[in-house]
């Protein structure tokens, strides 16, 4: 029976999505083994080190990575890095696919005076620090002040703002770096902005967070109904549904009672961004409003969640923010999944019927399949995390925080991860 070797660069959800359809897709006479590449110690991407902590239940579809990760014939190489640890010519040369599933991991941004100024950070930095990402384990953000901006109408922009507007003792109970928890219980932030360029009819949030929005216990959620009744006026009779259900959801957090709470996440609509100022730190964000007034608000914390883009790949064509591909195919056994296929956006689960039909192309390219090798002979570091050692790391931080009523304590450094992993 002719089997295929497949390398997945990437052990995120786009990954993991595309190694399941392949599984899904093997017969009496075809099968695959399936390598995953990952530059950090830790599988599972965004899910680890994207979605918001306060999120739980998004988390577990991490369950079915690790059936794809225990099926027979796929190996995980965790802290292994394309470019340094293995070059992309080297797996073109004895894999008979290659499929880039690294996302898009830098924070696009507004090209506007003054955005580098310290205290205006990124969604692509503060992200990762409370969800505990090695890379970001330094990274202090600006909290020791009263109101932030956060800019953008998503729900990253969302997700940042709650977890800053939120009770920090909310986080107790979940699986947010404990770095993280430490800063934000000593954070001075009791005012969130989450300001969008245009009206809530065109906002890029999706109702279920909305809908969440009303159930923090310590926080007013405030958006202004006025706002609201404009864009249900603007949205006219017929309205597309995802934006009708977003407008009811918004009207109901409209119609929230106000003031009871020391802290407040509060909306606003229609305020274009046009320059952060400060001396030698931003002190305020300005605006134009939809009326061409300027509007000013005096922050110590802008972050700005206005999407991604992929990282360029040494020996990749690259275009606009992503993998340059045609449906996923890239260049002679190349292909392209996830957000470095299509740009940052969708759900995790929008993953797998892309990444099913990229990998349908992939097994229409196959020819005969190449001689197998051994993925550890090509690599230059010995420190390979294995699917065994993930499960030893995995359990190990379960176990930390079972006492504590957490599902998980992170491990942060590289170091401790590999301790942990037995290496
Ligand atoms: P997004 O949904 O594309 O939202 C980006 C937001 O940034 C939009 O409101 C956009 O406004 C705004 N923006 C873009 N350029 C701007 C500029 N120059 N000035 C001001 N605003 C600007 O991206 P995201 O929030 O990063 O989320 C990425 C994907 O992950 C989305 O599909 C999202 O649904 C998904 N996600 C899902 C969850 C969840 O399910 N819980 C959580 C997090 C993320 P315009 O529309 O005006 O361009």
């Amino acid at each position: 029976m002719p089997q295929y070797k497949v390398a997945i660069v990437g052990a995120g959800p786009a990954g993991y999505f595309a190694a399941q359809a392949l599984q899904n897709l093997q017969t009496d006479d075809l099968s695959f083994a399936i390598d995953m590449i990952e530059r950090l110690p830790t599988p599972w991407g965004l899910v680890r080190s994207g979605v918001a902590p306060d999120h739980p239940k998004i988390k577990t579809v991490s369950k079915v990575f690790e059936k794809v990760a225990t099926a027979e014939g796929f190996s995980l190489y965790g802290n292994v890095e394309l470019g340094t640890d293995i070059s992309i010519d080297v797996l073109k040369a004895k894999y008979d696919a290659v499929v880039i599933a690294t996302g898009s991991a830098t924070g696009k941004k507004l090209g506007i005076a003054g955005e580098d100024l310290p205290g205006s950070i990124s969604a692509a930095q503060f992200v990762p620090w409370y969800n505990g990402h090695p890379d970001f384990a330094d990274f202090n953000p600006e909290l020791n002040c009263e109101t932030a901006v956060v800019i953008g109408a998503g729900n990253v922009a969302m997700d940042v703002a709650r977890i800053l507007a939120l009770e920090p003792a909310e986080l107790d109970e979940t699986d947010t770096a404990l770095h993280a928890i430490d800063a934000l219980r000593k954070s001075n932030i009791r005012k969130v902005v989450i300001s969008a360029r245009r009206g809530p009819e065109h906002a890029a949030f999706t109702s279920p967070e909305l809908r969440d929005l009303p159930k923090l216990e310590h926080t007013n959620v405030v958006m202004n109904p006025a706002d609201i009744a404009a864009a249900l006026e603007r949205a006219g009779d017929e309205p597309e549904k995802e934006v009708r259900n977003n407008l009811e959801a918004m009207r109901l957090i409209s119609e929230l009672e106000q003031g009871k709470h020391a802290r407040t996440m509060e909306f606003q609509f229609l305020h274009t961004p046009t320059e952060f100022r400060g001396n030698g730190k931003v002190e305020e964000v300005v605006f134009t409003t939809s009326a061409g007034e300027e509007k000013v608000i005096k922050c110590g914390l802008v972050i700005t969640a206005i999407g991604y883009e992929a990282d360029p790949i040494s020996g990749i064509p690259y275009e606009k923010g992503k993998v340059l591909n045609s449906d996923g195919r890239v260049s002679e056994n190349v292909y392209v999944v996830g957000w470095a296929k299509r740009g940052p956006s969708g759900v995790i689960g929008t993953n797998k019927s892309d990444a099913a039909d990229v990998m349908n192309l992939l097994v229409a390219d196959l020819n005969e399949p190449k001689p197998l090798t051994e993925l550890t002979s090509l690599i230059t570091t010995n420190k390979v995390i294995s699917q065994s050692h993930w499960q030893s790391i995995n359990a190990a931080e379960i176990a930390a925080g079972e006492p504590h009523g957490k599902p998980r304590i992170k491990a942060v450094s590289r170091e401790e991860l590999l301790r942990l992993g037995g290496l």
